[in-house]
């Protein structure tokens, strides 16, 4: 078997011992005669995979027994839609932050609901940095504040989250969940698409404090009602089984590694060899964020022209390095380094970095 390090920014690549113990069991799961995903959703092994799923999210993310762990489908983009809806009642507004694509998406979603009120937006600096506390114009009587964590495009991450009063914030975590410990005392919900640090594609972690969830409207379609999926604990429909199995074996394997001290730890020492990588290339390769936002798990970066990054991407393909080309919306290279990137292709990445600017620089 030969793996290669996967880049991407999603879906992403997941950790080898996730994917081999699902391997292992995928036709007939702990002789059952059948593998996990032709299962009932309301049977005994099932379950117990959904609730041990939920269970570890609790744990690693310490979340408060005040808040709710819903795991639902339709990707974060279905949260765009779904927050307003439940939330974004006639005659309240809700402020959004816009800090690049991810966040726009959101606001834009909103907007099709209800008043909507532009709390910072950095489009004068090329949505290169999250604004500071000072810079946000916050209604202290919206419905909800609404932030994008890190924005996979852009390359931009909130180091920590604005004071948004009373006011209850909702962050898309999408393309950082578990990657930080979180101050529930803070964040009202946060949400994450599962296909960057958690499972495949075709879900969305969705964690709530009580107090939001309270606030959310009923008279909505039933999907749409997060009351009704707190109700079922995530089995109000048929939830996605194979995602959810798939979450529950990342999360083991974290724990198994030491939990969420030991992401953090790796998290840095990746982040850290490819923004001195870049740092110490002398103006080679170029960092078109600023230096307080970086995004700790999608590094973006240009080199002196499209050609050269033309080269470079293909290069780096003949050594077994793949997704490094930035979005088409922006073009550069981009590394996606989730929690289930190992240090060691982190480490082939800067490696062939320093080469390739030897050989062309
Ligand atoms: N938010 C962010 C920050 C993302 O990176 C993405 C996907 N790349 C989304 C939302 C949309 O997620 P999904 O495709 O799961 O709907």
């Amino acid at each position: 078997m030969s793996r290669i390090y996967n880049f991407s920014a999603g879906p992403a690549t997941l950790p080898l011992e996730a994917l081999e113990e699902a391997a292992g069991q995928f036709v007939d799961y702990e002789n059952s005669g059948m593998s996990l995903i032709e299962m009932s959703h309301r049977g005994k092994q099932y379950d117990a995979v959904h609730s041990e799923t939920i269970a570890l999210l609790r744990e690693i993310l310490q979340v408060p027994d005040t808040s709710h762990v819903l795991l639902l489908q339709g990707g974060a983009t279905l949260q765009f839609g779904m927050i307003p809806l439940a939330f974004l009642k006639s005659g309240m507004s809700a402020d959004y932050i816009t800090t690049g694509s991810w966040a726009k998406k959101a606001v834009g979603d909103a907007r099709t609901v209800g008043a909507v009120s532009v709390a910072w937006d950095g489009a004068d600096c090329s949505y290169s940095r999250m604004p500071a506390q000072q810079e946000l114009t916050l209604n202290p009587n919206a419905a909800y504040v609404h932030l994008c964590s890190n924005e996979t495009i852009g390359g931009i991450q909130w180091q920590s989250f604005p004071d948004t009063g009373t006011v209850p914030l909702v962050c898309d975590m999408s393309s950082e969940i578990l990657s930080r410990p979180l101050d529930w005392e803070k964040i009202d919900m946060v949400y994450a698409g599962a296909q960057k640090n958690l499972a495949p594609a075709g879900m969305a972690l969705v964690i709530m404090s009580e107090r939001l969830a309270s606030m959310a409207r009923k008279d909505l379609p039933a999907y749409l009602r997060y009351d009704l999926h707190i109700e079922g604990n995530s089995l109000y429909n048929t939830p996605p089984t194979f995602v959810i199995w798939m979450t529950q074996l990342t999360l083991k394997w974290i724990k198994s590694i030491g939990g969420m001290p030991e992401l953090e730890r790796r998290r840095d020492e990746k982040a850290s060899m490819l923004y001195d990588t870049i740092t110490n290339s002398g103006g080679y390769y170029r960092s078109p964020v600023d230096q307080a936002s970086r995004s700790t798990m999608n590094v973006v970066w240009r080199l002196p022209s499209e050609e050269l990054e033309k080269q470079f991407l293909q290069q780096a393909e003949q050594e077994s390095m793949s997704g490094l080309k930035g979005h088409r919306s922006v073009g550069g290279c981009r590394a996606s380094i989730y929690n289930a990137m190992p240090v060691e292709g982190v480490k082939a990445l800067t490696d062939f970095m320093r080469e390739f600017m030897k050989k062309n620089g």
